[in-house]
């Protein structure tokens, strides 16, 4: 059996998870075993409608309302005893800060190897897998042994595919032991910020800036080009170091990982930490002065010029095309 661990938002699977239970499903299938799934809290039996686009029979649900929150040491517990009684061949997570989290509390516990961030993995004993090391400048192939392995998908790695056919979930709910002690850390109050605007890590577009946008105040035209475009604003670490815009803007290896259709970067010079978190875009284009930049030569497209001006010129272009007025 293969036991994917799914994140989920009020039962709602993540698209990270999507993506790790359609890797699960195609090794289910390669391995001809059953592919189950665990959601930890109560909501999380309303998975059951879309994991059974994704072959999941069995649908483990956690029910404990300490659960409700999260609580890394808990929910790594939750998972250990569902291994321990299940021994599953193959656990899958994502790559995903919550995901590493919980499948590092479950490897340790387990006294089990898990591999990080794979991208490729081939049945067998050993397990072979490719995965991304140092913030995905590196692949590495790696074997994994043991009775039990454990394995995180990295983000973007594949597409989620539902399947054609539904399979019936079985779901069954089930509340773990857990010691008080595995609740020391909880998740406080989640605070959402400005849940009016599109999603920088679900966004099609992503206009971000980095330090040659030159201040907060730059930013103006960038979320007016991405006001047109139906986007997102996302930023570069300098840009978050000199508090021109907030973390949760970030895009790279210690932010968001974006995977739109367009990413129009502006004014970032496209350091490796950055283009981790943008290399799943589908296309590219770069703002820069400088024509030697990184980026340019990743990007699919390169305007070599000021960032304002040239933004000024596209906004104006897009207020024609669109007939609205000077914003
Ligand atoms: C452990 C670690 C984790 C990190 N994580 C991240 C991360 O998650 N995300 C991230 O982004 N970085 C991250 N970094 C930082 C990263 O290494 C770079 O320092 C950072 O990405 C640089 O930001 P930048 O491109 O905005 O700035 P710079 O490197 O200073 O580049 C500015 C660019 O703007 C161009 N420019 C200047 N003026 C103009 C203008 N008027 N018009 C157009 N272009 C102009 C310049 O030619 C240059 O290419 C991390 C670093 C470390 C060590």
């Amino acid at each position: 059996m293969i036991l994917a661990f799914t994140e989920h938002v009020d039962g709602a699977p993540t698209a990270l998870a999507l993506e790790a239970l359609t890797m699960a499903h195609r090794l289910a299938e390669e391995m001809d075993t059953p592919l189950e799934s665990l959601v930890v809290g109560p909501a999380g039996a309303t998975a059951a409608g879309i994991l059974a686009s994704y072959g999941v029979t069995t649908l483990h649900v956690a029910d404990d309302p300490r659960l409700d929150v999260y609580a890394p040491a808990a929910w790594g517990q939750t998972l250990v005893e569902l291994v321990e009684e299940s021994a599953p061949a193959l656990v899958i997570g994502t790559a995903s800060d919550r995901g590493s989290e919980v499948m590092a509390h479950a490897a340790a516990r387990l006294r089990l190897a898990l591999a990080a961030n794979c991208i490729e993995i081939t049945p067998g004993d050993p397990l072979l897998v490719t995965r991304q090391r140092w913030g995905g400048s590196l692949l590495e192939e790696a074997r994994l042994k043991g009775e039990v392995k454990l394995i995180t998908i990295a983000p973007h790695a594949l597409t989620a595919e539902p399947l054609a056919a539904r399979t019936d979930v079985t779901t069954r709910t089930w509340k773990p032991v857990l010691p008080e002690k595995d609740f020391r850390v909880r998740l406080r109050p989640e605070v959402q910020a400005d849940t009016g605007k599109v999603s920088l890590a679900q966004a099609r577009v992503v206009v971000g800036g980095g330090r040659g946008v030159g201040s907060s105040a730059g930013f103006v035209s960038l979320e007016e080009l991405a006001g047109y475009l139906g986007g997102a604003v996302g930023c570069s670490r300098a840009v978050t170091s000199l508090g021109w815009r907030p973390h949760s803007d970030q895009v790279g290896q210690t932010g968001t990982r974006i995977a739109p259709e367009l990413y129009i970067a502006c004014g970032i010079s496209g350091a490796i930490q950055h283009m981790v978190g943008c290399r799943a875009a589908k296309h590219i284009l770069a703002i820069n002065t400088d024509a030697n930049a990184p980026i340019v030569a990743q990007a699919d497209y390169a305007v070599i010029g000021d960032v304002q001006k040239v933004l000024a010129a596209v906004n104006a272009e897009v207020r024609k095309v669109k007939a609205l007025p000077v914003g």
